[in-house]
Formats: structure tokens, sequence, C-alpha cells
């Protein structure tokens, strides 16, 4: 079973959490502050973490961004909880690294709606082990992705979970052009109902690593006007 990590500093809000959790079977962990969270991260690698925004002295943004950078092993789904609906805006303009965002108040069955779409996505990707194109090297079996360098070794492109599949979903079918709704569907799940811009800000995530810094030169992904997305190596 799936291990998640709650990281609240309000006791009642993190007690419900636990509640639905471990009502659902799942081996939970509960920290009441950022540092705590880190701490207990690190210890327990857990596939989920639900991260609280406020959270007193380090936020939830500085937390999620110490995840991603912690370089552990096993790169955990991370669900953002927030106070209003407006902050998502400013969360994804900060592409942290967060994989889903929940407004409070949340519902028990929307919480576990959620948490089973991010986990169930664990087990995507099995049909094709590798991606090769001209210039990036995917590895499904091992989530790895190398960028093919003309006179050095290939370059590894560190990617969280979800950046990764949205870059595998696009690469397998190099051309076919996603909605934002398709990609939701295919990478997230049907049952994301979050809103859809989140797909803009992994987009924005993957340029910018895909193109090491350079994200004008807008790598691999481009945009269709009024459409979506499509994978594109020349
Ligand atoms: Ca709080």
């Amino acid at each position: 079973m799936a291990t998640i990590l709650i990281i609240e500093d309000e006791v009642n809000i993190a007690s419900l959490l636990q509640t639905c959790v471990e009502s659902e079977g799942y081996c939970c962990h509960v920290a009441y502050d950022g540092k705590t969270g880190l701490a207990a991260f690190r210890r327990l690698e857990p596939d989920l973490i639900i991260l609280d925004l406020m959270l007193p002295e380090m936020d939830g943004l500085e937390v999620c961004t110490q995840i991603r950078q912690s370089g552990v092993r096993k790169d955990p789904y991370v669900m953002m909880l927030t106070a209003k609906g407006e902050e998502i805006d400013r969360i994804i303009g900060y592409s942290t690294g967060a994989d889903d965002y929940l407004p409070k108040p949340f519902s028990p069955t929307e919480l576990l709606v959620r948490i089973r779409a991010l986990l169930r996505r664990t087990m995507r990707h099995q049909e094709t082990l590798k991606i090769e194109t001209p210039h990036l090297q995917i590895d499904l079996e091992r989530r790895s992705v190398f960028l093919k360098a003309l006179e050095s070794d290939a370059i590894a492109v560190h990617l969280s979970a979800l950046e990764f599949d949205v870059l595998a979903t696009l690469a397998n079918r190099p051309g076919r052009v996603w909605t934002r709704t398709q990609l939701l569907d295919h990478v997230w799940g049907g049952d994301f109902t979050g809103d859809d811009r989140i797909v803009d800000s992994y987009i924005k995530r993957l340029r910018h690593k895909l193109g090491q810094g350079n994200a004008e030169s807008y790598p691999f992904i481009k945009t269709v006007s009024g459409v979506g997305y499509a994978f594109e190596d020349t």
C-alpha cells in the first residue's frame, strides 16, 4: 500500500486528512511544520505528500522546492492544499513542482478521488520501454531522460514524476496534437477536476528543463495555436 505524508499545521485539518487517508488503507504520517515534514520525507520516502501552502516559518512552496531538489531516489507526488481557489494562479506562477492543487474546504470524497488518480499513474507507460528521437532518449522503465549531445556524453534531464509522464505521452506520438483536456485525461486521469491551466505550467517547466535553462528555444514541445501541444524533434 502507498505511503502518504501529510504536512499541515492546523491540527483539525491534519486529523481530518489522516482519517480519510487511513480509511482507504494507506499508510499515513503527519508533520505539523515544514522542517519536520522535510525530515519525515527523507526518512519515509512517501509515494505522495499532501502539503499545506500556508505553514509557519517555511511555507509549502519552499517545502515543495526542497522536495524537488532533494535528489532522493523516489520522487513523490505532491498535492498542495490552498486556502482559496485564487491562490492556485499564484502557485502555478511559481512552478514549484506540485502535481495537483486542492482548495480548502474540500470534501473527503474529492480528496480520495484525487489521491487515487495520482497514485494510479505510477502504473502507466508500460507498453514500450524506450522512446528515441533525434535528440532525446527516454527510458520508460528507468524513467530517465537524456539529451543527446553532439560532442560529449548525453546530458541527464531531471524531471518530476508528472513532468516525465507529460513528456513521455507527447514524445510517444511525435506530431500528434494534444489538447489540454486530452493531456489531462491521459496523464492525470479522468478523475482530475482541477484547472486545465496546470498543463501549461507543466509545458513551461518541461521546455525550461529540456532547453537547459533556455526556454526561449521552445525545444521539442510546439504550441499549436488555439488547440494545444505537440512533440517535435527535428
Ligand atoms: Ca496552514
